[in-house]
């Protein structure tokens, strides 16, 4: 196809990169500031994560590995985040049950040359088991995320109830009472 005009729009932008320099970053001879919303090497925050693994379910890559297993007499679930076949799509980070569990950083250059093993990080989280059969029921910190949100309802399973009964006072959910206008429903009887 013939081109009849120049191209201006090229033009414009050759001239522009040779009087304001170049859009391009001298990396890695100089360092690289990317963009504010640059997606970059995803990390846990162990104490914002309930241990859900929605971020594993929704990882295209199976970059986020998900173990129960025992240990210590415990069960234990481990998250490991395998860098090396991230992609970065930040895919984890927008299915975060608690939007700060997992987060994606600016961090671009870091890849290894020999050990793979290198370019992975994990954290673990206990499990409520069931008091009757031992079977594991969710996280703990899963359980106090919904702990906070359903209130009293908990107390309808048994087994969280008696792991509710095991924390704090100050961390049990508040129960309302509801008032009865002894009056009114006098008068309606
Ligand atoms: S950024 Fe994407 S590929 Fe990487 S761990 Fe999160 S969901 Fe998986
Ligand atoms: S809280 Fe967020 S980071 Fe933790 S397991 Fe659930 S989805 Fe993943």
């Amino acid at each position: 196809m013939r081109i009849r005009y120049p191209k201006l729009r090229e033009l414009k932008e050759a001239l522009k990169a040779i009087f304001f320099g170049p859009y391009t970053s001298g990396y890695p001879h100089q360092p690289h500031h990317p963009a504010e919303r640059f997606r970059g090497r995803p990390y846990f925050y162990k104490d914002d994560c309930t241990g859900c693994a929605a971020c594993a379910n929704v990882c295209p890559t199976g970059a986020i590995e998900v173990k129960d297993e025992i240990k210590n007499n415990k069960v234990i679930r481990r998250l490991i985040l395998h860098w090396d076949i991230c992609i970065c799509c930040g895919q984890c980070q927008l299915s975060c049950l608690t939007q700060k569990g997992i987060l994606l950083s600016q961090e671009f250059a870091y890849a290894v040359t020999e050990n793979r093993q290198q370019l992975t990080t994990e954290i673990e989280k206990e499990f409520v088991c069931c008091e009757c059969c031992a079977k594991e029921i969710l996280p703990a910190d899963q359980y106090n995320w919904l702990r906070e949100r359903l209130g009293p309802l908990v107390f309808s399973n048994t087994s969280l109830l008696l792991f509710s009964l095991k924390l704090p006072v100050w961390r049990l959910p508040k129960i309302r009472v509801k008032k009865v206008n002894k009056n009114s429903s006098a008068k309606t009887a």
